[in-house]
């Protein structure tokens, strides 16, 4: 199966007010398969230009059909664009792995969340409601909660479709018309997602797509004032741009950026059950993924034994390429290869607890990177404070409750943590005090949970998507008041 065969719709093109069209500079841009470093096919490089247009398109849209729809009906189009993504998830399971470089299987299980964000949101729709406040004698007071009007998405290449799902999901179901910018390095299954919710009948302009750089079609959609709410998940000094264009416009904005996300692991934890779990949380999306847990805290007495139980699955690591199915693909880029690999040679030959072995034959021009376990590595060490985002987990040993709380709690991020105990009293404890948006106790959720509210605080962002919260988020409440006497 070649990639030719998995495309179904235009890639050199945006899509604006239900057509397909060529972006107005007629430029395109390369993507490229991090599996060998070939070129895959070219995409459009949309331009301010088309930015603006879209966000007409969705305007108008608001102004037509879609706006005038009930909930129920905007609730059955969203179900019907899970039900597609379902019937399509292998094609788009092949096309997220040859352009993101994640194993096969990873891909796929995305595909499936996108289906579960279309199918929750799409049920949600219609559950949202207003308020009646009891107020004055001879008043009636209710509140009315209503979209925001048009939403710009800005998303990266790690996780497109679960992103897609959690942040274009819950604004179109709250009658949201939305302006999607997917990430350069790979944004086919954005524009395979904008097919289908053409085939399941989503209104024209409802959903606009802008493929195209971040400095151009990014940096046009968060300043353009006719956006009434920014998402924007990525980086954080790219969060920092959108929020500032977002201030200039004075518009609320959603940022979900990067993690240190600790595990701790104390010395009754069940470790045949927590194992499992560090290590994937590390290195599923070759660690690409804004909420891996890439700092592992482990409390002294175990410490030698959780390391060597870690490292001998490091070692048993497969690697490869995507379509392979391996467990661990290559990095989204070059580029990507390049940073992480700079991270690693901040490390000393002796804080090397693990590295898998990368195969002799794999693809010359492949953005691999060999898993790396590194133990142990002061908490405040740079491999242990900054986000890596590749193969990379740090192991750092504490005492005591008190010092593994300092330890996870002492990195500017705030994303996700998790405990490991058999204490419930310390499950509760840590719950309550660890600097995070979503604590995990005796597992560890990296990417899924459609239901789970998340988000981070600090410098991992503010705001929150996913569950019912998200549908909180894009959309505003009006109060009504009313004198009747
Ligand atoms: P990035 O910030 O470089 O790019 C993200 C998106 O922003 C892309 O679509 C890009 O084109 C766009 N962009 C770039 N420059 C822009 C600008 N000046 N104005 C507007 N848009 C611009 O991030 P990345 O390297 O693609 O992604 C990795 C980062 O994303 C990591 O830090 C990771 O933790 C974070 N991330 C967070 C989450 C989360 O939910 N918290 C999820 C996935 C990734």
């Amino acid at each position: 199966m070649t990639l030719q065969d998995d495309l179904w719709f235009p890639t050199d093109r945006c899509l604006i007010g239900g057509i397909w069209a060529a972006p107005q500079s007629g430029a395109t841009l390369d993507l490229i398969d991090p599996s060998d470093g070939t070129r895959l096919c070219p995409v459009a490089r949309g331009g301010a230009g088309d930015i603006d247009a879209a966000v007409r398109a969705a305007r108008s849209a608001l102004d037509g059909p879609w706006g005038a729809m009930t909930a129920a009906e905007r609730g059955r189009i969203l179900t019907r664009i899970g039900q597609l993504v379902l019937e399509r998830a292998d094609r788009l399971a092949r096309l997220e792995s040859r352009d993101v470089g994640k194993p096969l299987t990873q891909a796929r299980n995305d595909a499936i969340a996108l289906a579960r964000y279309m199918e929750f949101y799409g049920g949600a729709a219609d559950k949202v409601h207003g308020q009646t406040i009891p107020y004055q004698r001879g008043y009636t007071v209710y509140t009315l909660r209503q979209p925001h009007g048009v939403t710009g998405h800005i998303v990266p290449w790690n996780y497109p479709m679960q992103i897609i799902g959690r942040s274009v999901g819950a604004a179109l179901a709250m009658g949201n018309a939305a302006v999607l910018k997917p990430a350069e390095e790979a944004c086919l299954t954005a524009l395979a997602f904008a097919e289908l919710a053409i085939e399941a009948g989503l209104p024209k302009g409802a959903l606009n797509v802008v493929p195209g750089l971040g400095e151009e079609a990014g940096a046009a959609l968060s300043a353009h004032p006719g956006v009434d709410h920014i998402s924007f998940t990525g980086s954080v000094g790219v969060g920092g741009l959108v929020q500032s264009s977002a201030a200039a416009n004075v518009v609320p904005v959603t940022l979900e950026l990067g993690g240190k996300s600790p595990q701790l692991v104390f010395d009754d934890a069940d470790l045949d059950r927590a194992l499992p779990f560090l290590v994937n949380a590390g290195i599923q999306n070759a660690g690409q993924t804004c909420s891996a847990s890439s700092r592992i805290l482990v409390q002294a007495g175990i410490f030698d034994e959780v390391r060597d139980r870690m490292a001998a699955r490091y070692r048993d690591l497969r690697v490869g390429p995507a379509m392979a199915d391996l467990d661990v693909g290559p990095l989204v880029s070059a580029r990507q290869q390049e940073i992480v690999s700079g991270f690693l040679a901040l490390a000393a030959k002796r804080d090397v607890a693990a590295r898998a072995t990368l195969p002799a034959d794999l693809p010359a021009g492949g953005s691999y990177v060999a898993p790396t376990l590194l133990a142990p590595v002061a908490a405040d060490h740079p491999l242990a404070q900054q986000e890596i985002f590749g193969p990379v987990q740090v192991m750092i040993p504490f005492e005591d409750e008190a010092e593994a709380l300092r330890i996870a709690n002492g990195t500017e991020f705030g994303l996700v943590a998790s405990v490991w105990t058999a204490d419930g009293g310390r499950q509760m404890r840590l719950a309550s005090r660890l600097r995070a948006g979503q604590v995990f106790v005796n597992n560890y959720g990296a990417g899924g949970g459609v239901e789970l509210p998340f988000g981070g605080v600090g410098k991992s962002g503010h705001g929150r998507e996913k569950g019912f919260e998200a549908l909180y988020g894009f959309s505003t409440v009006k109060t009504v008041a009313t004198y009747h006497g």
